[in-house]
């Protein structure tokens, strides 16, 4: 049977990673299956590093890699899938909100020839304004996005190995899993499993997080807000030609009446507002253009399991 590859992202889960490790090796060993874990840490501040130090260290079918800073759970996933061998790839997080008893059934689901399971979470216990919004955002999303995103349909998911690399293929900077995953295609499946809390530890998306993270997923995928922002502005014109015009009328009817200072300054403020945020958007791309063009890699790397302390980058 072919090898199974597990990729966790961990930001400061030392809390928590001996017993993600623990549980997830109880569900893999009884599969049969050979496989590897494949660690990212995305420059922890506490012990995860030296967790996962020893973790390797103790058996050669765990592997890590550590990042020299926090470059965020994209970047880290993103040196996961590249660290990985195996022909189905497991993305999962390292906090057992993604409760490893789920794989094998992934692999069952895989066996029948799709190429990504998806595991989506319910909302169940999540707070009554994060739920609403989340669900406003993804309606938003799917409003305005060219590819197909699911609410709650998270990282969670297994990828064969020719989904990873078409995912791999993608060389954008600023990545957006998410839409990525819809936009290479293949057979996917979709399973509901319950939600779960976080086993320990804190959650690391506040809101400022989660807005940057939500404006990222609508801008990445498209330029159809800059289409938005030419259709209101043309709107706009068209209507204040109309107003004008209505003005003239009235002026050659009814004689001048009294000037219209307000109405004027209305005008002036709504149209300023329109400009702004038309400018705000363009801005909002070209920066992007910008952070393309300068093709940085995703990451640093301070050391993995393999080669001690040696450093590198992540390459582009
Ligand atoms: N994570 C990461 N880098 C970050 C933030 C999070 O690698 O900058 C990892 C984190 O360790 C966890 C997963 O991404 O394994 C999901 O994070 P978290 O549980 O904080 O998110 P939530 O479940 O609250 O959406
Ligand atoms: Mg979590």
């Amino acid at each position: 049977m072919s090898q199974i590859s597990i990729v966790v992202p961990c930001f400061n889960e030392s809390e928590v990673i001996e017993t993600f490790h623990t549980t997830l090796v109880g569900v893999l060993e009884p599969t049969g299956r050979e496989y590897e874990i494949c660690y990212v840490d995305d420059g922890s501040s506490d012990h995860t590093r030296a967790h996962l130090q020893e973790l390797a260290s103790a058996d050669r079918r765990t592997r890590y890699t550590s990042f020299s800073r926090n470059f965020g759970k994209e970047s880290a996933m993103l040196a996961g899938l590249r660290m990985s061998r195996g022909e189905a790839v497991v993305l999962m997080d390292a906090d057992l909100q993604h409760p490893p008893g789920l794989i094998p059934r992934m692999l069952e689901l895989q066996g029948h020839g799709y190429d990504q399971v998806v595991a989506q979470r319910d909302r169940s216990g999540d707070g009554m304004v994060r739920t609403m919004l989340s669900q406003a955002y993804y309606r938003l999303v799917r409003r305005f996005m060219d590819v197909e995103v699911v609410d709650g349909a998270g990282d969670f998911r297994l990828l064969s190995r020719r989904a990873v690399n078409a995912l791999l293929s993608l060389p954008e900077s600023n990545r957006f899993s998410k839409g990525m995953f819809s936009w290479i295609g293949f057979d996917t499946v979709t399973f509901q499993y319950e939600n779960v809390q976080r086993a320990a530890g804190q959650s690391k998306w506040g809101g400022r997080r989660l807005l940057n993270y939500g404006i990222d997923g609508l801008l990445s995928f498209n330029s159809r807000p800059l289409r938005m922002a030419i259709h209101g502005g043309l709107w706009l014109f068209l209507s204040a030609l109309a107003y004008a015009l209505w003005i003239i009328v009235n002026v050659l009817v009814d004689g001048v009446d009294t000037p219209g200072y307000a109405t004027l300054v209305a005008v002036i403020i709504g149209m300023s507002g329109v400009q702004i945020a038309t400018l705000g958007i363009i801005g909002e791309y070209v920066g992007r253009i910008y952070h393309e063009a300068k093709r940085r890699p995703h990451y640093v790397v301070r050391e993995t399991s393999g080669a001690g302390g040696a450093g590198g980058t992540g390459g582009n």
